[in-house]
């Protein structure tokens, strides 16, 4: 039996990516050392860092006036690290509110700043993006900070909100090289890495240059961006072995075709199962809005809850794995990031097409 894994993070990586790993595990390239046992300042590991950044920056179309650095702390490091290392500019900050992850972002920033919250969805349950018209940007903002897609709620943005001159902060883990992206239009991308880059335990920050060396001075040094713009992202022991399965991860992506390539694969899986749930009849529902749904975390519930534990048995039994939503949500999430392949949608679809006959 084939296995998929819908976990929303960590979650599946390519199988290749695993593959090439396992064979180079206890010795690297003929280095006589696993990745794990080499010294970040050796020649090595340093080829390792090199490369990866080379190639993300090659997938993303990264303009050379931003820095790539590969951090530790995950998504929530960054909740702190941002407002610490940009509120200084004016001591304020918008914060988008569209689901668990912006309200927690939001929450952390107020700790050291003035906060406006620009819009809210939470009076309906977070089920769309509030409308661009509606919301309330403040004139003198260090910074907008928005979530482009709640790995929770299961809700996307299609679009980049225009913020003029503000820099624009986005909180990319969950859909990040999973569509292609103007880097020019943000002054900070963050994510953390374990949904569509590797492991848990690397950070990922895009941050343009300008942005770096205005920190507050209460800022810890290992959340410090100029530290690590001017170490190379080395200024502490780095995830060494985060970085080079994330650099695995970078080359099976161009051996995809790119993030285009990828993008068109995810509109096509993601729509596989939106189409179905439109159509189904009612015994599945989406409870988001449809221009805001998630081409990575798609979040559905059954009609009759009492069945859910049902078809969570089955579906595992049937090779189906971690299809239950967040706790905080309920109902099930298929998160099917760049590694699950078209197959395992086709599987999940197959699933619950019985399921729903033999239970409807
Ligand atoms: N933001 C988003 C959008 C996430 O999906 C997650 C994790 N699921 C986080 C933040 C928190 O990430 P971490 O556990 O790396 O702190």
């Amino acid at each position: 039996m084939t296995i998929f894994n819908f976990s929303a993070g960590p979650a599946v990586l390519p199988r290749p990516v695993l593959e090439q790993a396992q064979a180079e595990l206890i010795d690297w390239h003929g280095s006589g050392m696993s990745v794990m046992e080499m010294s970040h300042r050796g020649p090595e590991f340093q080829s390792i860092i090199d490369e990866a950044l080379a190639d993300l920056r090659e997938l993303m179309n990264i303009p050379s006036n931003y820095q790539i650095l590969f951090l530790q702390g995950g998504a929530q490091g960054q909740f702190s690290a941002v407002p610490l290392n940009l509120i200084g500019a004016t001591g304020k900050a918008d914060y988008v509110n569209t689901g668990h992850w912006s309200t927690l972002a939001m929450k952390e920033a107020a700790r050291f700043g003035q906060v406006n919250e620009v819009c809210s969805s939470a009076d309906s349950r977070f089920d769309h993006i509030p409308a661009f018209s509606e919301w309330k940007l403040s004139k003198d903002a260090s910074y907008v900070h928005y979530t482009p897609n709640e790995t929770v709620g299961g809700l996307e943005f299609q679009w980049v909100p225009e913020v003029g001159d503000v820099p624009l902060v986005a909180d990319m883990s969950s859909n990040i090289l999973s569509r292609e992206i103007d880097v020019s239009k943000f002054g900070l991308i963050y994510a953390g890495a374990q949904k569509n880059i590797g492991p848990s335990g690397l950070t990922l920050v895009i941050v343009r240059d300008d942005l770096i060396g205005k920190s507050l001075p209460i800022t810890p040094v290992t959340y410090d961006y100029k530290k690590y713009a001017d170490a190379g992202s080395m200024y502490n022991t780095p995830s060494t072995y985060g970085i080079y399965l994330a650099g695995l991860v970078f080359k099976w992506l161009k051996a995809q075709g790119g993030v285009a390539a990828m993008e068109a694969i995810n509109v096509e899986k993601s729509n596989l199962l939106y189409h179905y749930l439109n159509d189904c009849g009612g015994f599945y529902y989406s409870p988001i809005a449809e221009a805001d749904r998630s081409r990575m975390n798609v979040v559905f519930r059954l009609k009759d809850e009492a069945l859910d534990a049902a078809f969570l048995k089955e579906s595992k039994a049937a090779g189906l794995l971690q299809l239950k939503g967040h706790k905080i949500a309920g109902g099930m999430r298929a998160s099917i990031y760049n590694a699950m392949p078209v197959e395992g949608v086709q599987a999940l679809l197959s699933f619950m097409k019985d399921f729903a006959q033999r239970n409807g």
